[in-house]
């Protein structure tokens, strides 16, 4: 297929081929249109509430909302006016504003694992920071991680090896997601030198189907941290104020030691944070950590502003209806289009899937025909919604995606 037979606007042919000699290979990272379906755009324009527009001008009801941040919806009102006003004041300065004080305040009260707070700018920098201070804390060296799980781009959990040492991932090692005996296995098999486990809230691997976390698994990775007095780190950088705001395994009563969190907590302004309780606040005032651009105060206000309006709306609880409607929708189109499809995880990020589909070829004509339709839906890594979406966006994408299922099941076939 040629550029100028996919759905693709004039604008956005013209960012690509711009992009293509001075970007390497156009576009890195997680969001390279070389993962989309031929008709998604690359370059976005602009976004309010449930929805975004490309550089063409086409509107989208956008269910990866930037891929987590937008967890109230793009340029929320209290959001965006808490924001200015912060940055009418100023952002980056010689040092932190009090809102640093008043977001770790917040962060104490909501969480209830939480004593401290440090903030960071990307969930990489805050999983990275909970290695250091369960290093710290216990002085052993090693992790154990689910293999296949995502905790940043950086070299000790980069998931591709270019670039890398095998040097890198000395000291991390693997159990299976959901598998507890593979847990004790891996811890076994570092003796006496664990220094933690990081472990996201449900199994959310890109290009996989979905799985809850079984309870038995999470209070057995709890013991095995406590039996070793190692550290044990959530990593709930992409669902974290989706679930609970208090951290996703809240509702399960297992209670880890650190939490990294990312993505949702600015409703799209850059910050993350590391959490911990008491008994690691010595080794976290240990470490020495820091950035540039780590205590601008926009970001700060934004966040108080979102965790505040998460709480307050509850939104949680607004994306879980929707999420169930959404959910429903899906089956029931699916179901009369004779297409077999598996939807898994928590609603509020959904996840579909096509049987048989081990080359996504299904999941791309779907992602498609829903961009062709206005519907911004990735083909293979999970969607996110946010409390701005609403019952009629739902009615408009399931008539979308009734016409994304007719695709499917008449070029590739029912399974
Ligand atoms: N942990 C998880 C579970 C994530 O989903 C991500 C990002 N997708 C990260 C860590 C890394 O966050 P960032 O890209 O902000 O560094």
């Amino acid at each position: 297929m040629t550029m100028s037979e996919i759905g693709i606007g004039a604008r956005e042919r013209e960012l690509r081929e711009r992009a293509a000699r001075v970007v390497p290979s156009g576009m890195y990272g997680h969001m390279t249109a070389r993962d989309y379906a031929p008709s998604m755009p690359q370059y976005l324009s602009g976004g309010e509430g449930s929805r975004i527009w490309d550089a063409d001008g086409r509107e989208y009801i956008d269910y990866m909302c930037s891929w987590g941040p937008m967890v109230l919806g793009h340029r929320h009102r209290v959001v965006e006016a808490a924001a200015e006003a912060q940055r009418r004041q100023g952002d980056c300065l010689s040092g932190p504003g009090p809102v640093l004080v008043e977001l770790a305040e917040l962060f104490v009260a909501t969480v209830p694992h939480a004593d401290w707070a440090i903030f960071a700018k990307n969930g990489t920098d805050v999983t990275t920071l909970g290695l250091m201070v369960a290093r710290a804390h216990t002085r052993k060296r090693a992790i154990l991680a689910a293999a296949g799980s995502y905790h940043g781009a950086a070299p000790w959990c980069n998931p591709w090896p270019r670039g890398l040492l095998a040097e890198d991932k000395a000291h991390i090692s693997y159990f299976r997601y959901d598998d507890l005996e593979s847990a004790r296995e891996a811890a076994a098999a570092v003796g006496d030198d664990l220094a933690g486990v990081i472990v996201t809230p449900f199994r959310h691997d890109a290009g996989h189907d979905q799985e809850e976390v079984d309870p038995a698994f999470a209070r057995g990775l709890r013991a095995l941290c406590d039996e070793a007095g190692a550290a044990l780190i959530l990593d709930d950088v992409r669902a974290g104020l989706r679930l609970d705001p208090g951290g996703s395994w809240e509702p399960i009563g297992v209670r880890p030691d650190l939490s990294a969190w990312g993505k949702a907590i600015g409703n799209g302004y850059p910050l993350s944070a590391l959490v911990g309780s008491d008994t690691f606040r010595r080794a976290a005032e240990r470490i020495f950590t820091t950035g540039s651009f780590w205590f601008s105060s926009v970001s700060m206000a934004a966040s108080v502003a979102t965790i505040t309006t998460v709480q307050a709306e509850r939104a949680h609880e607004t994306m879980a209806r929707i999420g169930r409607l959404l959910r429903d929708g899906i089956a029931s189109q699916a179901a009369e289009h004779g297409v077999a499809i598996k939807q898994t995880g928590p609603v509020q990020l959904p996840n579909l899937s096509f049987d048989g589909d081990e080359h996504f070829e299904r999941a791309l004509v779907f992602a498609d025909e829903c961009a062709r339709r206005g519907v911004f839906v990735h083909p293979s890594h999970n969607w996110f919604l946010s409390s701005a979406h609403t019952e009629d966006d739902v009615d408009r994408t399931l008539e979308a995606m009734g016409h994304a299922f007719a695709r499917v099941s008449a070029e590739l076939g029912t399974v």
